[in-house]
């Protein structure tokens, strides 16, 4: 019997090259009008028992090829519980090729490059957040194709905090943070939320970028824009999603903000900041600095050693969020990076860096942020 293979469904991305038997040679489609691609996701249909062999060829031409290496590929039967498989990569086959080997235990697979987050998900987040008390729900705007750009407020304080998330759509690990957030903060018992919504006023978009999520595109919308590249000078054109959240920013102010990713060759979770900005404060600085060491005594989760390189002063690149905001409000902006792979201090060999752990760490964030404030 032949396996078959689809990702005609929210997020899919795959194409298949070729079947044989239970082998399949597979490559990931580009984003829509861009070169990048990286993000896969599809099912295997096959019979219980087929010992899998699936390979993704030319990978060495993906975004990220550093992405591979040390990487296990998502997995899950159920599409709820996602564990990693056994995973290998050889950088000079086929132009770069990922092998997948599993032997199958149900007679449909789920495979990704980190457990989905769907649309109908997103969906149901923010119905049932938008029904608790004390939450706003408004529309900021809509993408290029015509889908909503949500966010949640809550929290009665003076001090304006931005959570955002999806820029790169294919970094759905952003928005199992997110969600993760809102269950704390919507939580009526939760000492830090219930101290934080005292002292600030949150506004939290949970997807900027929902037609790359549903298009299973890595790192761009609809026009093939990377978002985060784009807070110096968004436009209707080819940023409507950044254009209205921006907007929204400049009637609240910003404080705090936090941009939520996720890395695909780092094995570790970090934050990057606005070292480079021209007009940095010193004690803005201060406090991004004292909140990276908290986060670090915090949780296990994170740490500093590894991350990305400083901007020189003055040579921060201001089309990127975390700077534009930096700079535009003197906020304490800031990027976090989950690793699509693992975090290598407190690795876990079955489920990797996985949902639960993002919306753990959205947790630490937050008990942080309550610390500072
Ligand atoms: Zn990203």
């Amino acid at each position: 019997m032949t396996i078959t293979i689809n990702a005609a469904f929210d997020s899919g991305n795959i194409v298949v090259d070729s079947i044989d038997g239970t082998a399949a040679r597979l490559s990931i489609r580009k984003d829509r009008e861009s070169d990048f691609f990286q993000w896969f996701h599809f099912r295997v249909a096959c019979a219980v028992g087929d010992a899998l062999e699936l390979a993704i060829t030319g990978l060495d031409a993906s975004a990220y090829p550093d992405g591979w290496p040390g990487y296990a590929a998502c997995a899950s039967y159920d599409r709820d519980y996602w564990f990693r498989l056994d995973t290998s990569y050889d950088a000079k086959a086929g132009g770069g090729t990922l092998t997948i080997r599993h032997t199958a235990e149900s007679p449909i697979l789920y495979l990704a490059y980190f457990a989905p987050f769907s649309m109908e998900r997103h969906h149901d987040l923010v119905a049932s957040v938008a029904e608790c008390e004390g939450v706003t729900y408004r529309s900021l705007g809509t993408s290029i194709e015509g889908q909503p750009i949500d966010c949640l407020e809550m929290g009665s304080g003076d001090t304006q905090v931005w959570l955002y998330a999806r820029q790169h759509p294919g970094e759905s690990m952003a928005e199992w943070w997110i969600e993760g957030a809102l269950e704390k903060l919507t939580d009526p018992a939760d000492p830090h939320a219930r101290s934080l919504l005292k002292k600030c006023r949150f506004h939290i978009v949970p997807n900027m970028n929902p037609d790359g999520s549903c298009r299973g595109h890595l790192r761009t919308n609809f026009a093939g824009v990377n978002l985060n590249r784009e807070w110096d000078n968004p436009t209707a054109e080819r940023s409507p999603e950044v254009l209205c959240v921006l907007g929204a920013m400049d009637e609240s102010g910003v404080d705090w903000a936090m941009d939520v990713h996720g890395d695909e060759a780092i094995p570790a979770v970090f934050l990057a900041g606005f070292e480079g900005i021209p007009s940095l404060k010193p004690e803005q600085l201060d406090q991004y600095k004292a909140f990276q060491t908290a986060l670090a005594a915090n949780t296990p989760d994170f740490q500093v050693a590894l991350g990305y390189s400083e901007s020189a002063p003055g040579k921060a690149n201001l089309s990127m969020s975390t700077t534009q905001l930096a700079e535009r409000f003197g906020a304490v902006s800031m990027t976090i990076e989950m690793p699509f792979k693992d975090n290598d201090d407190l690795p876990d060999p079955v489920a990797g860096w996985s949902p639960e752990r993002s919306k753990l760490l959205a947790h630490a964030c937050l008990a942080t942020l309550d610390q500072m404030l």
